[in-house]
């Protein structure tokens, strides 16, 4: 389902995880029963580090993510934040006899590198370090192999902590660990600790399928357990040299960032920082809170009383991170978003209307059919990035593009979910198309044997030519479909067809639409009959689904529908569906000239005024996409609310319009030359019409020079830059 506010969960629980570290550090129960201090603090408390670890990665791992920017920027924020902490903990470093040590300038270099110059300050480095492993075993191995990479990383880890009392008995292994613990005091740091958190987080944002609630609260249940009953056997057994690894904690940090994603509702991305700053500022607040103690003789209550001692660090670091969060909004000016290039031509891109399409959409196709967004050609000249990354965001998870560079440059926006490749691909790509995890269509059985014999796992969609005589296999070659599904390489995740009438309702072309969708229907059964579990089907594309919504599919492949309008003005379909456009294109005049009677404006003096004639040059033409057939008054654009018709030739890069009768344009005036401009409406499918051609064609030759303003920042931490 759409869900665009997806990680309200997260947020939420990033509080909680920053009480819990507290509470490892407090011991809010010790006062009252030592068994239960530990089962808080050492056992529940110890999915809050993670839980950390798995955010970030979620937010930055990925397969798929080509552009290094990302991880430079976290590295760089985390190493800033981690200065800043050093600097303030100083004078506690300087009141706990921290320079007097001996050896200072080693254990200052290994402190900065892995244990923290104050006990909780490790988690930032150890996030730095982590981030920099999981990034390259996922680049380079992908996630099965990066898995057990980390895993063995964590297995060291493991072995160094809670099952040290094993370890702790083997000479060879004790020597192993005497010489990592020179080096830094815990096995749980950036190497052995942290990248299996990063990876299984961007693991989970990369191939998301929602494993349901109810088997998640299962697994987490279960998996809680085991961690509960193999810590309290290690620490019966007295086998803990520190506390923070179990084997079961990583199944349980699974099923928990599963369920902690099902709460869906309005982000509260502020507190990300006040955790962070909780998680920082926490050990000084215990500072202060024995120092006050002390000066008021309250210790009796205040430290003694655990509990509230828990609960007054807990309360003044909640309050201290308030203030700095207000503080911080207060003075530093909100980034306004400037819009780049409006002063000349530019398309205006709905995001809202492009939610609303995908709502109405999806409620007019079968229950469990998926919407595939067709992005192909700059999404239909709205801007594949723009739109891509704005779909994905609000949960769409399938994407259709017409050649493998577009989908390789969707991946390279960030994009993580399946990517059909609607047309051709020359099997020696086969790599590329592997490496990028796109879905290839097959086109005919002597290109289904080529790619196979590329050798790579390459996913395909078969698809099937019922009488469109354009790609795909023959309605009678069932055989070699057969074939391609037990063929060694290539696997077949879904078989397809493209009606070629569906926008038409007349009896001869909804009879010829019939036809193909039972020969479809045929090939299956006959597949079906071959003993073929059939893979995923889809027919429909968007008139296929205006007027045949009756056909249950998988997929819809919705291409100009998403975009909110219909390829001809008067195309009559079966479904009505309030469908809104989501470009305008629109310019600004830049100059205003009147010419006398006679006089002639444009190549070819194609416009004679016959009489004195106000007009404006407009800095657009046939390079950006505006068909030059509406030279000559064929054309018109809006400005102030009234028809302006285009006079004289379209140039390359400019054209004029009348407004002799129209009131108060100034250079500078916004123009709409697709679009609403007060009550008045240029839609693109009457546009298309009067140069003779449909909204698809038309829209799809823009975007190219033309800049593209969205109404949303797209700013989501899981994208990468467009570069
Ligand atoms: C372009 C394309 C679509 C999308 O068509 P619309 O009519 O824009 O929805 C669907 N399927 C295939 C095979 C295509 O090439």
């Amino acid at each position: 389902m759409t869900d665009k506010k997806n990680y309200s969960g997260i947020d939420f629980f990033r509080l909680i995880a920053a009480l819990l570290i507290i509470a490892i550090h407090t011991s809010p129960l010790s006062s009252f029963n030592e068994t239960a201090d530990f089962i808080l603090t050492r056992i529940i408390a110890r999915v809050a580090v993670p839980f950390f670890l798995m955010t970030s990665g979620f937010f930055l791992i990925s397969e798929y993510t080509q552009n290094t920017k990302k991880l430079t920027a976290f590295i760089k924020k985390t190493l800033l934040i981690y200065a800043a902490a050093i600097l303030i903990y100083i004078p506690i470093n300087i009141y706990n006899g921290y320079f007097k040590t001996d050896y200072l300038l080693p254990n200052i270099i290994k402190d900065i590198i892995f244990d923290g110059t104050l006990y909780h300050l490790w988690y930032l480095p150890a996030s730095v370090i982590g981030a920099v492993i999981a990034w390259y075993l996922v680049k380079t191995f992908k996630y099965p192999k990066a898995f057990a990479a980390s895993a063995i990383l964590y297995t060291i880890g493991l072995f160094g902590d809670s099952y040290y009392g094993i370890s702790d008995k083997i000479s060879c292994l004790n020597n192993f660990y005497q010489l990592i613990f020179q080096v830094s005091d815990y096995t749980r740091n950036g190497i052995f600790y942290a990248p299996i958190f990063f990876i299984i987080g961007g693991f989970i944002a990369d191939k998301r399928q929602e494993t349901g609630l109810l088997k998640s609260i299962c697994g987490f249940f279960v998996s809680f357990t085991l961690m509960f009953a193999e810590a309290l056997i290690l620490h019966r057994f007295k086998l803990q040299r520190h506390d923070s690894m179990y084997v079961f904690l990583l199944p349980c940090m699974y099923f928990l960032f599963n369920i902690i994603l099902y709460f869906k509702g309005k982000r509260h991305t502020g507190f990300k920082n006040m955790s962070l700053i909780i998680y920082i500022i926490h050990p000084m607040m215990i500072v202060i809170i024995r120092l006050f103690a002390k000066l008021f003789h309250m210790q009796k209550w205040l430290i003694e009383n655990s509990l509230i001692h828990y609960f007054t660090v807990c309360l003044t670091s909640v309050i201290f991170s308030l203030l700095l969060t207000v503080l911080y909004n207060k003075c530093m000016p909100k980034k306004t978003k400037q819009n780049p290039g409006t002063d000349r031509a530019y398309l205006q891109i709905d995001l809202n209307s492009l939610e609303h399409n995908v709502k109405v959409l999806k409620e007019a196709m079968s229950a469990d059919c998926e919407l595939m967004a067709v992005v192909k050609a700059e999404a239909y000249g709205h801007g594949m990035y723009e739109i891509a990354s704005h779909l994905e965001k609000i949960g769409v998870k399938a994407f259709a593009a017409a050649t493998i560079d577009e989908g390789i440059m969707l991946r390279r926006y960030g994009i993580r979910g399946e990517i059909l490749v609607l047309g051709y691909t020359q099997v020696f790509r086969a790599k590329e198309l592997y490496k990028y995890d796109l879905i290839q269509t097959l086109t005919d059985h002597e290109y289904s044997v080529l790619l196979d014999e590329q050798g790579y796992n390459i996913k395909t969609h078969i698809k099937i030519d019922t009488g469109m005589h354009r790609l795909g296999f023959d309605t009678d070659e069932a055989k070699n479909i057969f074939s391609v599904f037990r063929m060694k390489n290539i696997k077949v995740y879904g078989i397809y067809t493209h009606l070629c009438v569906s926008d038409s309702l007349l009896d001869e072309d909804v009879n010829f639409t019939k036809m193909q969708i039972k020969s479809f229907y045929k090939v299956l059964h006959t597949l079906e009959q071959m003993h073929i579990t059939l893979p995923k089907i889809h027919i429909q594309s968007s008139y296929g689904l205006l007027n045949y919504p009756e056909l249950k599919c998988d997929y819809v492949r919705t291409g100009i529908a998403l975009y909110g309008v219909l390829s001809s003005p008067d195309n009559k379909t079966k479904l009505h569906l309030d469908l809104k456009p989501v470009l305008s294109l629109k310019s600004k005049i830049i100059l205003i000239k009147t010419v006398k009677k006679g006089e002639y404006v444009g190549y070819g003096r194609a416009f004679k005024a016959r009489k004195d004639t106000k007009i404006a040059i407009i800095p657009i033409g046939y390079a950006d996409g505006y068909p030059r057939n509406l030279s000559c008054g064929k054309g018109y654009v809006l400005i102030n609310g009234h028809f302006a018709p285009i006079v004289g030739k379209i140039c390359m890069d400019q054209l004029t319009v009348d407004i002799t009768d129209i009131p108060d344009v100034k250079a500078g005036t916004i123009v709409t030359l697709i679009g609403t401009d007060g009550d008045k409406e240029i839609c693109a499918a009457a546009l298309s019409d009067i140069s003779g051609s449909i909204t698809n064609e038309i829209l799809s030759r823009m975007g190219r020079r033309l800049d593209i303003v969205t109404n949303k920042t797209i700013d989501d931490p899981k994208f990468c830059i467009k570069s």
